[in-house]
């Protein structure tokens, strides 16, 4: 988009970036490994109706990177071509494409696609509305949230050679796809030391026993509206083969009912407002809701019996006080929500960061402190930790600050409200005004071409004669 209705009539102007769309191609695939975090292939691909309904609703928004995702993505040469091709022919606004495959398939059609759109998306991060995002991206997105995007590759394909069996296809892989477009990267995730997302489902090998692991959950607030040019929608929405979209990407089939957000085909041109309500009913923080997928993980170790971090023991120590602190945030900013609903997400979350933080001086009996001193904070306040003394004036400042920038929006927002419904009030006189006079002009000429008593009576004796 630009432009947009927020939540409580709020308008914005605010370009609406995705950090990243995914796409499930398709659930065949070619190999059966046994660490699968998707679950048993079946036999089902996307269907054209789900991506044309999708590119629909998304195609104003900027789209930071669109993945594409399996099974195996490039069993399905028919719907990955015919993703690349909506994205050239709506013009989408896209800095990257990511697709994650065994390195198995070679398809000259495929190539000659990813081709296209990396020249594409070359051409449009030239063009003066690509320099434009990548300044907006620059200033608020990648410094904000400390993304590394390298320049040079517009389409990266992730391969992964953990028991894929594939090692004897990698090299001709990467001979027949690599390009000045597209990069071939290997899968980090199996030979880094990098948290491994893993579910309930997930059987426990020695591959987890010395990784950081994070049970997946994804039920915090996405939508990041506190920078000046842009609202970002910062975690992966996957669209399943059925249309499902959830939070999340590469998740068991299983487990998308319970990131679900709704069913693409349920939208009417409203993606976004959709995302922000559920967003509303979801009310923590995205670093919140990590370290509880942490304590899932560590939890998940401990279970079967593999050794814990020190990170990971004291992880769990903080385990109810994190589930604590979940409970309370969902249902104060719930109801901070509905009494300011003209706040944005961010705003309602510094306001519960104050209010916290005035109720913990209050406890401990204390009239000001920094914000390193206490490790809540540290976890809620969403910009950077800063030495800065914060005393109960500051914050009782910025609360009375708040509510009145909530006040003010009300107001303009009835006063617009009540200017839209004089307008209405006005074109439906003028319209009913319309209606009758046209009305009026029927009767009369009904009248005048009505045939006389004394005409009907000589037509009567003509026929007679
Ligand atoms: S891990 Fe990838 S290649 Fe292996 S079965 Fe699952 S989807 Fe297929």
């Amino acid at each position: 988009m630009s432009g947009g209705e927020l939540k409580g009539g709020m308008s914005t102007e605010k370009e609406i970036l995705i950090t990243n769309l995914s796409f499930e191609l398709t659930r065949k695939c070619n190999r059966n490994c046994d660490f699968c975090f998707r679950g048993k292939a079946e036999n089902k691909d996307i269907s054209k109706e789900i991506i044309d309904k999708t590119f629909d609703e998304v195609k104003d928004y900027t789209l930071l990177t669109i993945e594409l995702t399996g099974g195996e993505p490039f069993l399905n040469e028919d719907g990955l071509c015919y993703v690349v091709d909506k994205i050239i022919k709506n013009h989408i606004k896209l800095f990257n494409l990511t697709i994650f495959t065994n390195a198995t398939i070679i398809n000259p059609k495929i190539k000659e696609s990813l081709e296209k759109l990396g020249q594409y998306i070359k051409s449009f991060l030239e063009s003066e509305q690509g320099e434009n995002l990548k300044k907006i991206h620059s200033e608020e997105v990648w410094t904000k949230k400390n993304y590394d995007f390298s320049e040079g590759e517009y389409i990266n394909v992730i391969v992964s050679r953990y028991q894929h069996e594939n090692e004897q296809c990698i090299d001709n892989f990467v001979d027949v796809y690599r390009s000045d477009f597209v990069g071939v990267v290997e899968q980090e995730e199996y030979t880094s030391n990098n948290t491994v997302l893993v579910d309930d489902e997930t059987k426990f090998s020695d591959f987890h026993r010395d990784k950081p692991l994070s049970v997946i959950r994804a039920k915090h607030c996405i939508i990041d509206d506190g920078m000046a040019r842009s609202i970002l929608i910062n975690e992966p929405i996957s669209i399943s083969v059925n249309g499902e979209v959830y939070l999340g990407k590469c998740i068991r089939y299983s487990k998308i009912k319970d990131n679900l957000l709704f069913n693409v085909f349920d939208l009417r041109g409203n993606f976004f407002d959709r995302i922000d309500s559920w967003c509303w009913s979801y009310y923590i923080n995205r670093d919140i809701d990590n370290q509880i997928s942490s304590i899932e993980g560590a939890k998940f170790k401990q279970l079967n019996g593999a050794e814990l971090s020190e990170t990971e023991k004291r992880l769990l120590l903080g385990e109810k006080f994190m589930y604590d602190l979940e409970d309370y945030l969902n249902e104060i900013g719930r109801r901070l929500h509905n009494r300011y609903s003209f706040l944005g997400h961010y705003e309602i979350f510094v306001l519960l960061s104050f209010y916290t933080y005035l109720d913990y001086m209050d406890e401990n009996n204390i009239e000001s402190t920094t914000w390193n001193d206490i490790e809540l904070v540290k976890i809620m306040e969403p910009k950077s930790a800063t030495d800065k003394r914060i005393d109960k004036e500051i914050l009782n400042d910025s609360i009375v600050n708040l509510i009145n920038e909530n006040e003010l929006r009300k107001q303009e927002h009835e006063q617009n409200e009540q200017f839209r419904l004089s307008i209405l009030r006005e074109e439906y006189q003028q319209a009913e005004h319309e209606r009758k006079q046209r009305e009026r002009l029927e009767k009369e000429e009904t009248v005048v071409n009505e045939p006389s008593e004394f005409g009907l009576l000589k037509r009567f004796m003509k026929k007679k004669q």
